[in-house]
């Protein structure tokens, strides 16, 4: 590393002497361009030469072995680079790409889903209250669905437990993060307010405890990040189940965990065959939970084109 640098600092005298060489052997010509004067007085720069350039090897190679089960080369020229995407200006901000459920206005991407021939259908507009930038469930109107479907997915949402402390248990600041209205990450006041483990906030309900509880007061914003993996299957078998990463306020409570199946209550989770993508659902479990900022991006695979 010394050597190099050594060298590297030899090389750029040696660039630095051949420089000024040149620009003593430049100099009436130079000067004479320096000299021309603006309309404002000001010394007009002479416009730079016309350079060549040479190839530049370390936008790859082709020379190189080829990775194993792959069609590129290590370092090949030839790989799709991946899109562009501008990140949100502050953290938490949805990124250029993403798909803005909630931005503080209206509930116009959610619906309430209908029951029995229009099942998996939205029904009804949102009657979720909207105000100063959040949405808050209205008990007893039911749970509500995002009007486009979603498979492999980033999520990002806020919540808020009622800052007003009432019930207890799973009756305390109670929702939920359904993603494919099937997947659920638990909303729950968890701040000095025990449950059972799999029932926390954080938890894939009824089968994984978060790996710590990263709870925030009741009516502090709280969020969470989710990497969803939505299950794959084969005619009426299950090819792959679905996996969930969950980071809650910064926190990783999942890391690409194995969802065992859809969510249920008091019963083992099993799989059946369903789309590929479907609406997200935030549950009425009847506490006013409060939501904010929430965009989902859909995450396509490597070396896409
Ligand atoms: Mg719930």
């Amino acid at each position: 590393m010394g050597g190099e640098m050594r060298l590297s600092r030899y090389a750029f005298a040696g660039v630095c002497g051949i420089a000024l060489v040149t620009l003593v052997l430049a100099a009436p010509s130079s000067r004479a361009a320096q000299a021309t004067p603006s309309a404002q007085g000001q010394a007009v720069p002479p416009s730079p030469a016309p350079q060549t350039q040479k190839p530049n090897p370390d936008l790859g190679f082709t020379d190189t072995p080829m990775l194993p089960n792959l069609p590129w080369h290590v370092h090949d020229p030839a790989r799709p680079h991946p899109k562009v995407v501008t990140p949100g200006a502050t953290p938490g901000a949805p990124p250029s790409d993403a798909i803005v459920l909630f931005d503080g206005k209206d509930l116009s991407k959610w619906g309430h889903g209908g029951q029995g021939p229009d099942a998996g259908k939205v029904v009804n507009d949102a009657k979720w209250a909207v105000r100063d930038g959040y949405f808050e469930v209205v008990p007893k109107t039911g749970s509500l669905v995002t009007r486009d479907s979603f498979g492999d997915i980033q999520l990002h949402i806020e919540w808020a437990a009622p800052a007003e402390v009432r019930g207890n248990s799973q009756g305390r600041g109670n929702s939920g993060v359904l993603i494919m209205g099937l997947y659920e990450v638990q909303v729950l006041d968890v701040y000095q307010n025990v449950t059972y483990a799999d029932g926390g906030a954080g938890a894939l309900y009824g089968q994984w405890p978060p790996l710590v509880n990263a709870a925030r007061k009741p009516g502090d914003w709280q969020t969470y990040d989710i990497v969803f993996e939505a299950p794959r299957f084969e005619g009426s078998t299950l090819a792959r189940p679905a996996y969930l990463t969950v980071i809650w306020n910064g926190v990783v409570v999942h890391n690409r965990k194995e969802a065992m199946g859809p969510m249920v209550y008091r019963q083992v989770a099993k799989y059946a065959p369903h789309a590929a993508e479907l609406p997200i659902m935030l549950q009425d479990h009847g506490n006013p939970v409060r939501f904010r900022n929430v965009w989902v991006r859909k995450l396509g695979p490597y070396d896409a084109k």
